[in-house]
């Protein structure tokens, strides 16, 4: 296959044709000796809409562990017996706190997570209110609320708290979901994403590799967050965790996959903010620098129960790459 032929579908993203399912395999299965020339196609569309920049997403872990859910993957759920911080919500003065740390940070979003299948209706308030005296002090810093499945009236008052996105992950291909969560559907997770954008938040909602998908579903679930509408889609890679149901599961990954997994949301969905999220250290390896030339975005400092890497690491890695991270308060896209 010529090397150019990656260059095209380059040029098929940035005239706004969609990338076909057929394209999307291609580029998973893409030769390793291309790899190069297709880092240079998904950086071609990344550079039109993003620039150089690197938007740093900063996570806090807000209410913690007793979930009464059965992902698979996850330390904070029911049939998990890792070893977890476990508290409940923090208080408004913690909340503010971790928003200032994100600023420290340089990060440009504060992600306010916390885990349940739903909010209470207390904590919606709580994290509203939050979100109020935040927004109050720091107008500039984007807010992200992740608090699990919300109705049309509790994403209305997140929004007029001044909560500017919501996260809820689809996480894998609804082919798939089965094979991960017994308690709750995919049908459940799209609904949620689809009322905070009706509600006018930012939609944000991604996915993890690794979980035992095929080629094919990774495509699925890809394609169903383009359809979605998410404006960011957070990439993880799964980290399986000892104590959790996939804890002995070999994701399967190895750096090249994951690079070319990038690539493949930087061409599906050319505008959107792709986040290189969980896993990143370990499954990149060496080659994680390579993963900003498709994604634009990366959390800093640690994830909600595991560590990442130390955040001068990743000031280091954005320099040495020539790139620069996003300055707090910028518009969403900063492309040509
Ligand atoms: S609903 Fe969220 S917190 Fe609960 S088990 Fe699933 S991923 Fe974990």
């Amino acid at each position: 296959m010529p090397n150019n032929h990656w260059d095209s579908l380059a040029e098929q993203a940035l005239a706004g044709e969609p990338l076909a399912i057929e394209q999307a395999l291609e580029i998973l299965a893409a030769p390793d000796d291309e790899l190069v020339d297709l880092l240079a196609a998904a950086f071609r569309v990344r550079r039109h809409y993003f620039g150089t920049r690197v938007r740093l997403n900063f996570l806090v872990n807000a209410k913690s562990g007793h979930c009464g859910e059965d992902c698979g993957y996850c330390s904070q759920s029911r049939v998990s017996t890792a070893e977890i911080p476990r508290h409940q919500l923090l208080s408004k003065q913690e909340l503010v706190d971790a928003a200032e740390r994100a600023l420290e940070l340089k990060a440009s979003t504060c992600c306010i997570v916390t885990s349940a299948r739903k909010p209470s209706t207390r904590e919606l308030s709580d994290v509203a209110e939050a979100a109020e005296e935040i927004k109050e002090r720091h107008p500039g810093l984007k807010l992200c609320a992740c608090l699990g499945e919300i109705n049309s009236e509790q994403a209305r008052a997140l929004k007029a708290s001044g909560i500017d996105r919501y996260n809820h992950n689809l996480n894998t291909a609804a082919s798939h979901y089965p094979e991960i969560c017994s308690t709750h559907s995919h049908a459940d997770r799209a609904r949620t994403v689809e009322t905070v954008a009706v509600a006018g938040l930012s939609p944000c909602s991604g996915l993890i590799v690794g979980l035992g998908e095929t080629s094919e579903q990774l495509v699925e679930a890809c394609f169903a967050l383009r359809d979605s509408g998410a404006d960011s889609i957070p990439v993880n890679f799964l980290l399986p965790i000892e104590g959790t149901p996939l804890g002995d599961h070999d994701p399967g990954l190895d750096p090249r996959y994951c690079l070319k997994a990038l690539c493949t949301f930087r061409l599906a969905c050319p505008e959107r903010e792709i986040r290189l999220a969980a896993g990143r250290e370990l499954h990149l390896g060496s080659l994680q620098p390579l993963a900003l030339y498709p994604a634009n975005s990366i959390f800093v400092a640690d994830y909600l129960t595991e560590p990442g890497q130390a955040p001068e690491d990743d000031y280091r890695m954005i320099e040495e790459l020539g790139f620069e991270i996003e300055p707090v308060g910028a518009p969403s896209n900063t492309g040509s």
